[in-house]
């Protein structure tokens, strides 16, 4: 009878040092894993772990949590979405109401409003741009109703927008050195939001081109002569060089 009880605890040892063995070697297995997964991540701190964890896989783990620690206070690099394709703009080049340059520098946004004063339908595309046509000035770019925006001048070329002009640093002759864009709308209407849609869009494109540092409105350079854009909500504007 004390020969089979002490067999029975003999067996019952064995039982639980074989099971000691088997969770052992299973429970040193993930870390091996997080070792291979560093491997591909970072291939520099690979050699290093690696040294580590082979004698001692406490120290592989600390390693593995430090480097996980160091990746997730990294912040990560947030770029602010901006418009660097032109693909949005539609040309619409005219032959008049510019000079061409081939070495300007560009550093100012200038906003305009206008409407097909001389037709009947003051929101008609081709009658406004006939009216620049009659009086030989022209913008770079005009947002219709809808938020389209047209190409009427290259950038490098000096249109035709501003006229006399004043700038906030003393500047004059803002056509020089500005892109003129021209917003569709009376003096009475509102704009829409695809207009603001696709000015903001606009705007981030040439700022993304050109070291732009005003973005402002033609009432602004020639407070004498000129009150556009009428109605004109700037906040809607998303621009850190608009000066409003
Ligand atoms: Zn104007």
């Amino acid at each position: 009878m004390k020969r089979k009880l002490i067999l029975l605890i003999l067996i019952l040892l064995l039982g639980f040092l074989a099971w000691r063995l088997f969770v052992a070697t299973f429970s040193q297995e993930p870390i091996e894993i997080i070792v291979e997964d560093k491997e591909e991540v970072t291939p520099e701190i690979l050699d290093d772990t690696l040294e580590a964890s082979t004698d001692d896989t406490i120290e592989a783990s600390i390693d593995t949590s430090a480097q996980t620690k160091e990746t997730t206070t990294a912040p990560p690099k947030e770029e602010p979405a901006r418009l660097t394709s032109s693909d949005f703009i539609i040309n619409k080049k005219v032959s008049w109401g510019y000079s061409s340059s081939n070495d300007r520098t560009i550093d100012t946004v200038v906003v305009h409003s206008s409407y097909d004063a001389l037709g009947s339908k003051p929101y008609d595309l081709d009658g406004l741009i006939d009216e620049y046509k009659q009086y030989g000035v022209a913008p770079h770019f005009l947002i219709d109703r809808k938020g389209n925006v047209y190409r009427l001048v290259d950038e490098k070329n000096i249109a035709y927008h501003a006229g006399v002009s004043k700038m906030p640093d003393g500047r004059t002759g803002a056509n020089n050195f500005s892109i003129g864009i021209e917003m569709m709308n009376t003096k009475e209407d509102n704009y829409t939001d695809k207009q603001y849609s696709g000015l903001n869009d606009l705007i981030d494109y040439l700022e993304s081109q050109y070291k732009i540092k005003y973005v402002l409105g033609h009432e602004d350079i020639s407070p004498d002569r000129k009150t556009d854009p009428w109605n004109f909500d700037w906040k809607e504007v998303n621009s850190n060089n608009a000066i409003h």
